[in-house]
């Protein structure tokens, strides 16, 4: 798999997403001391390919890793690193409850019956890892539960849990100095456990919260970075319909009236209106 880097800020190294066995955005902070890894990859090639890129770069190597949620593309390259890991209570709660698992065949169709993985994750999972399946999920060291900052030497990473529907444990990074944002996964929609759903109320609320950063760069997990006005500029059909269905409820024919009207088109495109349908879904 070809990975694309980037030097996003001057404290900030980025590894892109690839979306076809879903790894994630990487980050590596680099302070005056120190340097910090955002997420351990989905796997330890996953991780090693970003190690040979710092070690190419000449990069000091992390010390520590930040998870922003349990969720398997984001904390199973965690064995690789030989690091300290620092998580949500929530987070490291989960992860302690799936290590020494086999991830064998049956072992992930129990995980999906369970709605603790979805199929489209067993699936991912077993592209990434093959018929060879040797994970290691490993309880983070250090927890905290509302937020907790690390000084790199001139660089300072604040880490929040925000919740939200796609994962309970999900935080947010902001990295002070180069006001770099990234949100993880905080922005997406429940994955595992049911159908697919937004709360309204949620969304608009993480939403909020992340535009009052106004950030030089945001950074979504499984996108690419923006500067806060394309960010605004992205997520402002989504925005509409988040308020829209807080007023209009559980009137789909209406929602998506409003929603067209208000971006003037005559037929939804395939991601709004499966949007509709999560938040509908969210608001019952
Ligand atoms: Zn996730």
């Amino acid at each position: 798999m070809k990975h694309e880097f980037q030097q996003l800020s001057p404290h900030i190294l980025i590894m892109h997403a690839e979306h076809e066995t879903d790894r994630p955005i990487l980050a590596a902070i680099t302070g005056e001391r120190r340097t910090l890894l955002m997420d351990a990859g989905n796997s330890p090639a996953h991780a090693e390919l970003f190690r040979q890129e710092m070690a190419k770069r000449g990069m000091r190597q992390p010390e520590l890793i930040v998870l922003t949620h349990w969720h398997w593309d984001h904390s199973f390259g965690m064995s690789a690193w030989k690091v300290p890991v620092i998580a949500h209570e929530g987070t490291a709660e989960v992860l302690g409850s799936l290590a020494g698992r086999s991830w064998s065949d049956d072992d992930l169709e129990e995980l999906v019956l369970t709605g603790t993985l979805s199929e489209e994750s067993a699936q991912h999972i077993r592209l990434e890892y093959g018929d060879n399946r040797n994970i290691t999920v490993v309880k983070p060291d250090i927890v905290f539960t509302e937020s907790i900052n690390v000084d790199l030497g001139g660089v300072t990473c604040e880490l929040s849990h925000v919740g939200g529907d796609h994962s309970a444990d999900s935080c947010i990074l902001h990295v002070k100095e180069d006001n770099v944002l990234f949100l993880g996964d905080a922005l997406g929609p429940s994955v595992y456990g049911g159908p697919r759903q937004y709360s309204s109320t949620g969304f608009l609320n993480l939403l909020g919260l992340a535009y009052g950063y106004n950030a030089q760069w945001v950074v979504e997990s499984h996108g690419v970075p923006m500067s806060t006005a394309e960010f605004r500029a992205d997520l402002a059909p989504w925005e509409r319909l988040a308020r829209i269905v807080d007023v209009f409820g559980h009137n789909r024919e209406r929602v998506v009236k409003e929603l067209k009207d208000y971006l003037k088109l005559q037929e939804l495109p395939a991601d709004l209106l499966q949007g509709v349908e999560y938040f509908l879904a969210g608001s019952k």
